[in-house]
């Protein structure tokens, strides 16, 4: 059977939206940082793509819409492209993109494997958002 990402999720492992590394927080598009704004959250760092403008959204510790009893995210139907795309990872440096497996998470820690697949076919849910924050990215260059 090939690899492919099933979340443990409430099983084994409620290690998402917990943040310690500034290099895992979730980056986010310009209306994705008003939406969190709109929600009271104020600790932003931008980051520059271009003519583009990002940002790393600072949150130390338990992200605050992360429910700590059920673990569940509690803006899920809104919740950022980055977050979406967990745990494939895009990391910005100047002008180049790149995408990288977190090992912040418990799965990918279990299967370090999955470093040498075709991401595609390991994470098609996560890759989709990773496209669609790729393809925000092309069309803003443009
Ligand atoms: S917005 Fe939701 S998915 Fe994203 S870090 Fe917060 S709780 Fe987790
Ligand atoms: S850290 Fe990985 S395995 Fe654990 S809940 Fe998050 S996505 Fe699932």
């Amino acid at each position: 059977m090939p690899l492919k990402f099933k979340c443990p999720f409430n099983e084994e492992c409620r290690n998402c939206c917990v943040f310690n590394e500034k290099e895992e927080m979730p980056i986010v598009f310009e209306d994705e940082k008003e939406m969190l704004e709109n929600l009271g959250q104020r600790e932003f760092e931008e980051i520059r793509f271009g003519n583009v403008k990002l940002y790393k959204w600072i949150i130390k510790g338990r992200c605050p819409f992360n429910d700590p009893n059920t673990g569940l995210c509690k803006i899920h139907e809104k919740k950022p492209l980055s977050c979406k795309m967990f745990p494939l990872n895009l990391r910005i440096k100047g002008n180049e993109v790149s995408i990288e497996l977190s090992f912040a998470c418990s799965w990918v820690k279990a299967h370090p494997q999955a470093l040498r697949l075709d991401p595609k076919r390991v994470f098609p849910r996560e890759w989709k958002a990773l496209e669609e924050a790729l393809e925000r990215l092309r069309r803003a260059l443009t």
